[in-house]
């Protein structure tokens, strides 16, 4: 703490004590320079984790819309509101990993790690739209991973991954 008086940067403090709000602790210093005395008042302050998205952009983490995402993938499929409601408080307890700020790369990663075991399907359709499918290798290897699930086209808005799912077919077939 910077010393008001004479700005030297260390003191020592000579008596801590929680504020009479109790949410603030008053701590008595001394300047180790100027020897003058200070009364500093530490507050928590919670900061929202900040995802930064591919672009650069950021926003404040918000569960729901994972939800959102995860529901949506989910959407006739097998998975139950209750099996879903764990993948987010998973997700949730994963992020206070961070400090400050995640990459929205690293929020994707962790659903789908969750949605893997429940459902094939929605485990793709999540991807399509967390990983983008900038590669076609990648796209294939998931699909190699999770053994090639029979796409619909209603299962995909993405013609990219759409074309990918039918190439990858086409290829088990022959
Ligand atoms: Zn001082």
């Amino acid at each position: 703490m910077r010393c008001p008086f004479c700005n030297h940067t260390e003191d020592r403090v000579l008596d801590s004590r929680p504020h009479e709000t109790d949410s603030a602790i008053r701590r008595k210093r001394e300047c180790r320079l100027c020897r003058r005395r200070f009364v500093t008042l530490e507050r928590v302050e919670l900061l929202p984790l900040m995802v930064v998205k591919a672009d650069g952009r950021r926003e404040i983490f918000d569960p729901s819309k994972i939800k959102k995402g995860i529901l949506k993938a989910c959407e006739k499929r097998p998975v139950s509101i209750d099996a879903i409601e764990k993948v987010i408080a998973r997700v949730s307890e994963l992020v206070q990993d961070y400090v400050m700020e995640i990459p929205s790369r690293a929020i994707g990663e962790m659903v789908l790690k969750s949605l893997k075991p429940l459902d094939a399907v929605a485990y793709v359709r999540f991807a399509s739209v967390y990983r983008q499918f900038g590669d076609l290798e990648e796209f294939s290897k998931i699909v190699r991973e999770i053994g090639a699930p029979s796409l619909r086209p209603e299962d995909s808005k993405k013609q990219e991954v759409e074309s990918h799912a039918q190439a990858s077919r086409g290829r088990k077939k022959s």
